[in-house]
């Protein structure tokens, strides 16, 4: 599942189509799309791992899912859930999830809570974080409404940099390590973006997918962790359980 940066990849790569009118539309989306011809893109915008396509009155929402993609300018073997041809260039996408959204989205989204906007609100996750002292580190980073556009790659990471043993609870973290995750999980965020669009993200993951700890050259645990169940690489070693 593509998680925020490669949302903000996916944002710049489409940027040519902003202001061009979509002159054929298709796709096997259950929506009805077909009024969607003619009309001008106004912007892309993307939330967490929301990518937005934004017209002057009616919005699509594409979240991949698990097995999403899309191509620009090219085609891939497989139906397209839409697709959007323009005058030059079309873009395609497969496998996600469509929905119309009729709503303003500035007045649907929070933007402060997009690890990846400017408008990101620190402030604002530590508030929410602490109003939920038993939550598991390893769930909160996942919690879209606090954080979105963290993924699992990015969970694993930032847990891993800031020592912190994925079972600790959020209510048991001493200031400066809520601090410093809340930190990292934008600052990680785009070292993903920058590592990813020079095709070296695998390169530098240190825990995620890893065996054996960088630090401490000792086995890693791989385990299915928290209410989110996702797969966690920690050491036992070098990052702490606050329980
Ligand atoms: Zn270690």
């Amino acid at each position: 599942m593509p998680e925020g940066p490669s949302i903000v990849i996916l944002k710049e790569a489409t940027k040519q189509f902003i202001n061009k009118k979509v002159v054929e539309v298709s796709g096997n989306t259950r929506l009805d799309i077909a009024f969607l011809k003619d009309k001008k893109i106004k912007d892309f915008k993307s939330w967490g791992k929301h990518f937005l396509i934004c017209f002057n009155d009616v919005t699509i929402r594409i979240h991949f899912l698990l097995f999403g993609s899309y191509r620009i300018n090219e085609t891939k073997n497989a139906s397209p859930r839409l697709h959007f041809g323009f005058t030059k260039g079309e873009l395609n996408f497969y496998a996600c999830s469509v929905l119309l959204i009729h709503e303003d989205p500035d007045s649907i989204y929070d933007w402060t809570a997009d690890v990846m906007n400017d408008s990101w609100d620190g402030k604002k996750a530590k508030t929410k974080l602490k109003a939920n002292p038993k939550t598991l580190v390893c769930d909160a980073l996942l919690d879209q409404n606090i954080f979105a556009g963290v993924g699992n790659i990015i969970k694993n990471e930032v847990l891993f940099r800031i020592k912190v043993h994925p079972e600790s609870k959020i209510g048991k973290l001493p200031a400066a390590k809520l601090n410093a995750l809340i930190k990292e999980a934008r600052n990680y965020s785009f070292d993903f973006l920058k590592w990813k669009k020079d095709y070296v993200l695998k390169k530098h993951w240190l825990a995620h997918t890893k065996k054996i700890c960088p630090r401490c050259n000792v086995h890693f645990i791989k385990k299915h962790l928290g209410k989110t169940n996702r797969r966690s690489f920690f050491c036992n070693n070098c990052q702490v359980l606050y329980k």
